[in-house]
This record gives structure tokens, sequence and C-alpha cells, in this order.
């Protein structure tokens, strides 16, 4: 193996109104709103993304938000949960805030060693915030882990170790679940994948809370070209290579039916708006810009509270 894979890049789901998840996102979570832009597929509809302050690799988190999306049902073939970091001595002011702010959640439960709690976004998907040692100076340090749900998670777990360097790190067994975790070495935001295995499984629909794929990173565009070799190689087919305006993307079908993209670090979100005031206004790729005039139209307003 020549290269590795070093975590997430970004995570992008399905919601409901768009306002009610920049709600979520900024208030509830402290996210930075850090691009405003639209589904480069679908230029009539929002594409948000979430960060931190610079809008790093390994804490974007971006919504398709559809004002009438049928809610989706969670189930395996996809990513199930997103989990972010909550750096040392911060965890219990996070159970403090979310109980004096009256906002639910589920736990804390044990996993692997740490304490987890689950909130639920406006459309019922699970945010995991996972308690870990790291010593940033933020209540949330990026993403942790994603959880993709598996029928079968022997395959999925062969292409992260033999083919992204992945490497065990540890098996869970809670009543009615199996939960196998993978670490990218390198110690990365969002180093961690775990597969989960169920006894009962609903069939999984897209729609409104559920995510959509998972994009780990490519540092440079010369990784990701050679990604492309690597995954041939292994048998998957990857698609061509995607401007994103923000990075380039490849995406393939992984054995267990989960999308997953590799995405490059470069350009990054200052590309076209300086860092200081991303997000604070609809960011356009130069294709969409001759009709900026009817897209402003047709796109619900958005308000981010200072
Ligand atoms: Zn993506």
């Amino acid at each position: 193996m020549t290269q590795t894979i070093p975590g997430i890049h970004h995570v992008t789901a399905i919601s409901g109104p768009a306002q009610a998840n920049v709600d979520f996102y900024t208030a509830t979570l402290g996210q930075r709103l850090v691009k405003r832009t639209v589904n480069f597929d679908a230029p009539d509809t929002w594409h948000l993304y979430y960060g931190d302050r610079a809008g790093s690799p390994g804490a974007i988190m971006t919504f398709f938000p559809f004002a009438d999306a049928a809610p989706g049902r969670i189930g395996p073939g996809m990513a199930s949960a997103h989990a972010y970091a909550v750096p040392a001595g911060r965890f219990d002011g996070w159970l403090d805030r979310l109980r004096a702010a009256g906002i639910a959640f589920a736990g804390p439960v044990d996993r692997f060693g740490a304490r987890v709690i689950t909130l639920r976004d406006p459309d019922g998907a699970p945010v995991e915030l996972v308690e870990t040692d790291g010593t940033a100076e933020a209540d949330l340090d990026g993403f942790h882990s994603v959880t993709l749900w598996l029928r079968d998670p022997a395959r999925t777990a062969r292409l992260l170790t033999r083919v992204f360097g992945y490497v065990e790190a540890g098996h869970e067994r809670t009543p009615g679940a199996e939960r196998l975790r993978l670490v990218a070495p390198g110690g990365a935001r969002g180093s961690v994948v775990d597969l989960l295995r169920t006894d009962v499984a609903p069939a999984a629909r897209p729609g409104a809370g559920t995510i959509h794929h998972v994009a780990f990173r490519a540092p440079g565009v010369q990784d990701q070209v050679a990604w492309q070799d690597i995954l041939a190689q292994a048998g998957h087919r990857t698609t061509p290579v995607i401007d994103r305006q923000y990075f380039n993307a490849i995406y393939f079908r992984e054995p267990g039916g989960v999308l997953f993209e590799i995405a490059t670090d470069a350009p990054g979100f200052a590309v076209d708006e300086p860092e200081q005031t991303m997000g604070t206004r609809l960011m356009l790729p130069p294709q969409y810009e001759p009709i900026r005039d009817r897209i402003e139209r047709v796109l619900p307003p958005l308000r981010v509270a200072a």
C-alpha cells in the first residue's frame, strides 16, 4: 500500500426546511455556516456547509435542505450517524448547557470507554457527541467518527483496512447489536469509522434525516488520482473527478451500499470569499452566476443568529 486515508473530509445529509437546520447546527451545536451555495446538480435548492471557523476538512457537515422532503428511514446500507469530538473537560459543560436549554438527548452511554450522548436534529437524525482526550480550545473539535450500518460489515471492513489503510481498534457487543471500530492511523480529525450490525434491521429509505454520503480525505489532487487507480485495481468503479468548487470529488458505492466520496483538501472554502465573511452570502459556481437573480428568487431566505 502506497497511501492511506487520513480520515473523514465531510459528511452530507438530507434535511427538511433549511432554517431549522441552520438554527440547530449554528445555535445548538455552535458550528459556523461556512458556505451557503446551491446543490450543483439542482441549483434551485440550497447546499449548506457547516464547520469550524476555517472550514477545515474533518469538521464539515453539509446538507441538501428540501422544504417538502419526505422523511427518510435510517437502516443498513447507510451511514447511520455522525459524531463530533468533545475535547477533554468539556463534556459535562455540554450536558449542563443542553439540560438548561431543555434540549433532549440520550445517554451518556459508554462506547469503547468514552461517554457518548445522542441529540436529534430537527429531522430526527442522530448527532453524537463523543468525549475525547483532545485538547482543542473549542466546545467541539470537528468529527470524531461516522457510523456505517451494514448487514454484513466484513466486506466494508476489508475495503477500509486493506485499501484505505484503517486498522481494527476494537469490537463491542451491546444487546442486539455489534460495533467494529476502525481507525485511520495518524490521529487526524474524523479518523474513526464504526461498522454497526444489528439483529433487527429495517429497510433503509433515503430522505430527510438521513446521510447521503461520507467523504474521505485525499490531501492532494495527485492522491485523488492515485485513489482512482488503487480503487479500480481493488474492483471498485469510481466516477471521474468532479469539480465541486471547494474540493474535487470522486464517488463510488462501497460493498455494503454506502456512497463513499474521496475529496481533496484544496482549494477549500476560502477560494471564492474571504475566510472572515465565509457563509454570509450566496456563493455560486461560475456556471450559475448568469442565473443568480433567478436562483436568489426561489431559494428560501436564511437567518443566522449572531
Ligand atoms: Zn460530498
